[in-house]
């Protein structure tokens, strides 16, 4: 039967785009035929996963033939003492992505508008787009700085969330400790404001805050986090949402049952108290991150001071040829224009051996 396929996706499907990942490692060693593929792509933590969380998987692998805990109690309990929480401000879900899903279904009807202030993260306008949302952008400032005046002038009867990303995914620049509380006490509170702090543990300077401590102070803010960043936990799927127990109890009505895996929740579970990982990436990071920079500075690169685990680096018209050429030699790193900043590269930060090795393929390419 070769008829037409009368069968349609809904209306919203038509604008939406695909996720651009990192290309992953045996991909480019495929196309290219090559052994060694260094990956600084997509803020992977270089050290690996915790080991304390490898331990952990290990000893739940018996009973694989079981359900997960629908409500994650256990990894849930762990994470409200970490924050000083209690269990019902919590949701834990399948990586951070999925806790952005979850809060476009649960907070956006068709028409309502989100305010994205970018470039940032694309999975916030997916988010909308999917349910027929608007995404309205703001433009960060010059030097990637967020622009209050323009967020708050954004604001019509229609938004529903306002994202702020902090450490910002692919800027690196955060949005000061001051700076969140004045917008969260100028914002209607009928906004809720979402914050990612995906990469919070990166951040170095006092003058910074995860949002925590506004949740626990009651405004309308929902922080994200996830295990996949310095926790080394990427390939397992697993970040949370932490907020007042009546915006958590929204998210849960759209929620799966088992939407986080038993393997997912054990090492997730381990690797929050894993402090010797920790400290071990966050020192990786730091060490490396001002090692870069000096090379950058030898080399004539304009890069943006980070907060985070990469580095935006500004290079021109040759970003994209140095993006390829940087492939063709087995180092993965992203090419900005996907945020429309088609002059910039970002690198995550990787192992001391690979930034030497970065840095070298780069002094030649310059
Ligand atoms: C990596 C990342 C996340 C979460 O990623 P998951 O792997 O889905 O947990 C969220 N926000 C930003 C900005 C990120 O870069």
């Amino acid at each position: 039967m070769k008829e037409k396929l009368e069968v349609q996706p809904r209306k919203a499907l038509d604008i939406m785009k695909p996720y651009s990942p990192g290309k992953p490692i045996w991909e480019v060693q495929e196309e290219l035929g090559l052994e060694r593929v260094i990956k600084l792509a997509s803020n992977e933590n270089p050290l690996g996963p915790s080991p304390k969380a490898l331990e952990a998987i290990q000893g739940v692998l018996t009973d694989l033939h079981r359900y997960p805990d629908a409500q994650t109690i256990g990894l849930k309990r762990k994470i409200a003492e970490h924050y000083d929480l209690s269990s019902n401000q919590v949701i834990v879900t399948n990586g951070g992505d999925e806790l952005i899903t979850l809060v476009s279904e649960a907070f956006l009807d068709a028409g309502d508008e989100i305010i994205i202030p970018g470039p940032t993260f694309s999975e916030y306008e997916f988010g909308a787009q999917i349910m027929g949302a608007r995404a309205v952008t703001v433009q960060l400032k010059e030097n990637f700085d967020y622009d209050l005046a323009s967020i708050l002038s954004a604001v019509t009867d229609r938004t529903k969330i306002v994202y702020l990303c902090s450490p910002n995914n692919p800027t690196g620049t955060i949005l000061s400790k001051i700076v969140l509380k004045q917008l969260l006490d100028a914002l209607p509170k009928r906004v809720l404001v979402m914050l990612d702090a995906a990469y919070s543990h990166f951040v170095s300077v006092e003058d910074y805050s995860d949002g925590m401590e506004f949740v626990r102070a009651g405004y309308p803010l929902l922080v994200l986090k996830t295990f996949s960043k310095i926790y080394g936990l990427a390939g397992i799927r697993v970040g949370f949402g932490a907020a007042s127990e009546q915006i958590i109890q929204n998210i849960l009505q759209v929620k799966e049952p088992f939407n986080v895996n038993a393997l997912a929740q054990a090492a997730a579970a381990a690797a929050i108290d894993d402090i010797d990982h920790i400290s071990r990436s966050q020192a990786l990071v730091k060490e490396e991150r001002e090692r870069l920079y000096e090379a950058f500075r030898q080399l004539s690169i304009e890069y943006t001071v980070s907060m985070s685990n990469f580095v935006l680096v500004k290079l021109g018209e040759r970003a994209e040829a140095i993006y390829e050429q940087l492939m063709a030699r087995g180092i993965i790193v992203r090419h900005a224009g996907i945020w429309s900043l088609p002059a910039y590269i970002r690198i995550s930060i990787g192992t001391a051996e690979e930034n030497d090795i970065l840095v070298s393929v780069l002094k030649e390419l310059l």
